[in-house]
């Protein structure tokens, strides 16, 4: 099932249909119908399934094992075997998304079966989502999707990659592009004019400020490398010539929070400042001076308390898994299954140290892990409370 899913290119710019429709039909012949949401281009889908001869009847309750069937490009790495065939070589499975995170979702199907076969007891629904290493479009259309339909699992499972330990925090990130208009002028009648560059510096200087005093006075979250909230500006452009006042200036900037501190608490004094001290002085001088902030990607920090049920059970099937820190640095769906009201912990097989790069492999000891965890799982009964 490995091979089969590392075949179908899902890079995220790229449809995710072959994959989707492949795993369709794969639990239609099961007997279940699998329910798919499409998104505006009809080119990506995401694909829901309870694993129930009557799955109305299992509307509330039941675990989510979910996985993004997208993966990273290849564009420019040096791979020593095709990307998407698997290649098997020294106890590994070497392909793109063998790791992150096809080689979970290809054992989820591969035990829809047994699942299947354990629904009395211990119900499981799969979710497979489209542009999670992107915008995560998907997982919110998704998940909105269960809402709609009265769908409130008991818990989720995200199959990233963790060698199969529980994750229970990240933190979260929003970042924007923020585009200063001021007036042009010849640069020796600079009063005449408002300077768009020294306009997004000011703008600039202060989320670095804020940075600073976030990294001094925010409340530490030891899990992390770096365990307080950040901001950055990570691009810049403006201006055309030294003896012009640029009319024009547009930067763009990011956010990543711990999860105590809400997205907002770290990016509305920016806002505010833009618009309440430093847009009237722009007016002032030219009224059709103006500062636009446009968000980009949006995500939650994600946590779950250690000891919640959901991970408490979770762990104890893995038995391979440790708490450790528990936090990881990369950024997942689980936020938003989490938000939506369902308990959710990220515990998934294989090393997220080999995702993304040329080779990315999963091994076989992972993949055995993952299947012993669905085998304890099908005969367990879902964590209450
Ligand atoms: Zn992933």
């Amino acid at each position: 099932m490995i091979d089969r899913l590392i075949a179908f290119p899902t890079v995220s710019r790229d449809s995710n249909l072959g994959l989707i429709e492949y795993a369709r039909d794969h639990l239609a012949r099961l007997g279940v119908k699998p329910h798919l949401v499409y998104d505006a281009s009809q080119k990506k889908a995401n694909l829901f399934v309870t694993l129930a001869d009557e799955p109305d009847a299992v509307k509330s309750g039941g675990i989510v094992l979910s996985g993004h069937t997208d993966t990273v490009p290849v564009d420019g790495q040096d791979w020593a075997s095709e990307p998407f065939r698997a290649h098997h070589a020294d106890g590994r499975i070497h392909g793109r998304g063998t790791a992150d995170m096809k080689g979970f979702i290809a054992i989820a199907l591969a035990w829809a079966p047994r699942f299947l076969a354990a629904q009395r007891t211990m119900p499981v629904h799969l979710s497979l989502t489209f542009d999670e290493e992107t915008t995560f479009i998907g997982v919110r259309s998704l998940v909105a999707d269960l809402a709609e339909r009265g769908i409130r699992p008991a818990g989720c499972i995200i199959g990233e990659p963790t060698d199969m330990q529980a994750i229970v925090a990240h933190k979260g990130k929003r970042d924007f592009c923020c585009t200063v208009r001021g007036r042009e002028a010849h640069s020796s009648l600079t009063p005449t004019a408002v300077n768009a560059i020294e306009y997004a510096a000011q703008i600039i200087a202060f989320i670095r400020a804020l940075a600073d005093r976030q990294s001094r006075e925010e409340p530490r979250d030891a899990r992390f490398i770096v365990p307080h909230s950040t901001l950055q500006t990570g691009v810049i452009r403006g201006g055309i010539a030294t003896n012009v006042v640029p009319r024009d200036c547009v930067f763009e900037f990011e956010m990543r929070n711990i999860p105590a501190t809400s997205h907002d608490t770290m990016t509305q004094p920016i806002l505010d400042y833009a618009n309440g001290e430093l847009l009237p002085r722009m007016r002032a001088v030219a009224p059709e001076s103006d500062i636009a902030f446009a968000m980009g990607l949006d995500l939650p920090a994600y946590g779950i308390e250690p000891d919640a049920p959901l991970v408490r059970w979770a762990m104890e099937l893995a038995q391979t898994a440790r708490l450790g820190t528990g936090a990881v640095s990369f950024a997942t769906e689980a936020p938003i299954f989490q938000h939506a009201g369902v308990p959710t912990v990220v515990m998934g097989p294989g090393s997220i140290d080999q995702a993304h790069k040329p080779n990315e492999y999963i091994s076989l000891e992972q993949i055995a892990a993952c299947e012993q965890f669905f085998g304890r799982l099908i005969a367990s009964r879902p964590p209450v409370g």
